[in-house]
């Protein structure tokens, strides 16, 4: 656990150290779970948004794009649910007047049960060698069988008191557990609350006349507002999806996971809109789709996995999260979502408008089924960041910290360093620069030796470093480094836009996917 937590500061501190993440307003002490992006923290963000919208958008003919406002007419709110519904169950600790998610609690305890499975699971690997079979282990180990259960009963019966409103039972299902204040391990706990998690806001001058909104806690909504004007303006026959970044806000009862849980954040949403009766089949699909998406970024299989509701929201009839392994252990990354015809319907009855499609196969009017994606872009971030970031011991017994990022989504994709200041270098470097930046983010570093501009660029996640050396005058060559492996090679000037290329393309990053 120590470790664990040792990791998640570092990841946090390098941060900060190379700008990627700055707390919000830090110069007044700090604006509690919002934060600012930095210099590469934009570029990766903006990186990573692209990398959705290519394979979400650009590469399918039937999906298309929408930029709602994040303002909308408050009876959306009333329509949506979440007015009544949008609450998480909240507790307080009485002796430390520390605040929780009472479903995160219970959570966070059965991934303590998952963690002895895990760890069962690495011992008898280790135990067997190459004749072990996990799945078998899995099912017949006697003492893992019995977490397991324990596991899959606690967050059953959290799911139905959930289900049933029933905050009494959750109350007395953490006091079953004996789960104590993280912070000060007290047990004096009060009762379950429910809190709504919308910020309030008014609009207009007139204080008599404002009329109180909401920002928006999820983009969806302003994609299923649009459902007529997108189908009908872009001539879009079932099956279609509407696609969506931005911005979305929500009062987190408990923020103190970084970028993972923030009061502001950004998600990226598409909603397919399907006919009645084909969900499953959609939901199966677009669950294998996203799990593609994830992989093909070559994070390591390892650290994802699905993990089922057993409690649905008031819109779904099935519901499946994409978990990742970040440093604080799985937690959820994005969520598929069956979500009927239960968005549509209710804006129906709201507003009194029919959302319904002509489908010339049935030769009927139908109020579309909504398959959604939805995953949020901080937490993207914070996936790719913390997994990319590793301390390696090289032959020489000295360590380096290296950004291994998916080159694909690296904010600087090669820096261009003259050997020396002098002789000419620093302008070929300018020139090299002048040439590759119309394709590729590159950076120019002149300073310090070029072992140490190696090591800099390694900390900043940049694929690849080019040096310009006394050899480039004669032949136009020059040597390139690559990040992972620290091979250098020496190669014509003219060759390296076809060397990024290939490393740094989405074609080939995306293309795995298929
Ligand atoms: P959680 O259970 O972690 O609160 P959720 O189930 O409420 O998440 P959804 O409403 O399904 O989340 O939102 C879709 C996605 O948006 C999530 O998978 C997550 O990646 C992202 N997201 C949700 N809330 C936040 C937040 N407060 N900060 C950053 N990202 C978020």
């Amino acid at each position: 656990m120590a470790k664990q937590e040792d990791n998640f500061k570092k990841v946090i501190s390098h941060a900060k150290e190379y700008g990627y993440v700055f707390q919000s307003s830090e110069i007044y002490d700090g604006l509690s779970a919002v934060y600012d992006y930095g210099q590469n923290g934009v570029e990766l963000k903006k990186n990573i948004r692209e990398y959705w919208w290519k394979a979400m958008v650009q590469l399918n003919d039937n999906i298309v794009g929408l930029d709602a406002a994040i303002f909308m007419h408050p009876t959306t709110w009333k329509a949506s649910g979440h007015v009544d519904a949008f609450n998480d169950p909240l507790i307080d600790n009485k002796d430390s007047k520390k605040r929780y998610r009472a479903d995160v609690l219970v959570e966070d305890y059965v991934a303590k049960i998952e963690n002895k499975i895990e760890k069962e699971v690495k011992k008898a690997a280790k135990r067997f060698g190459d004749s072990f079979d996990k799945k078998q282990f899995l099912e017949t180990n006697q003492r893992v069988v019995e977490y397991q259960e324990q596991a899959t009963g606690i967050l059953k019966r959290l799911g139905q008191s959930l289900e049933k409103e029933d905050l009494v039972d959750v109350k007395k299902l953490i006091e079953e557990l004996d789960i104590a204040c993280p912070m000060s391990g007290s047990k004096n706990w009060t009762d379950v609350k429910q809190f709504n998690l919308m910020f309030g806001t008014k609009l207009g001058a007139n204080a008599e006349s404002a009329m109180d909104l909401y920002l928006r806690p999820e983009t969806a909504q302003g994609i299923f507002v649009n459902f007529l004007n997108v189908q009908k303006s872009g001539r879009m026959k079932i099956p279609f999806g509407i696609a969506q970044t931005g911005k979305a806000f929500r009062n987190e009862i408990v923020a103190r996971q970084f970028i993972f849980r923030m009061r502001e954040f950004e998600q990226m949403e598409m909603q397919f809109f399907i006919q009645p009766g084909t969900q499953k089949e959609w939901y199966e699909k677009w669950k294998e789709n996203r799990m593609k998406w994830h992989l093909s970024l070559g994070m390591g299989e390892d650290n994802y996995r699905f993990h089922d509701h057993e409690k649905l929201a008031h819109y779904a009839d099935a519901a499946a999260d994409i978990e990742f392994r970040f440093p604080f252990g799985f937690k959820e990354l994005e969520g598929i979502h069956s979500r009927t015809d239960f968005d549509l319907g209710s804006h129906e009855k709201f507003s009194g408008k029919k959302l319904q499609y002509f489908d010339p196969e049935l030769n009927k009017n139908y109020v579309p089924y909504v398959l959604e994606t939805s995953i949020g872009l901080d937490r993207m971030f914070l996936a790719v960041f913390s997994n990319s970031l590793q301390e390696e011991e090289l032959e020489n017994n000295t360590t380096r910290t290296v950004l291994k990022l998916p080159a694909v989504l690296a904010p600087t994709k090669a820096a261009i360093l003259p050997l020396v200041k002098k002789d000419g270098l620093p302008d070929i470097a300018h020139a090299i620069i002048e040439d590759l930046r119309w394709d590729f983010n590159v950076k120019y570093d002149e300073k310090d030796a070029v072992g140490r501009r190696y090591r800099r660029q390694d900390a900043n996640g940049t694929p690849f470093c080019i040096t310009v050396d006394h050899q480039t005058k004669e032949d136009n060559t020059v040597t390139i480094r690559h990040r992972d492996s620290m091979e250098q090679e020496r190669v014509a000037i003219a060759d390296l836009k076809g060397i990024i290329s290939k490393e740094v393309d989405m074609r080939s990053w995306l293309l795995k996917m298929k």
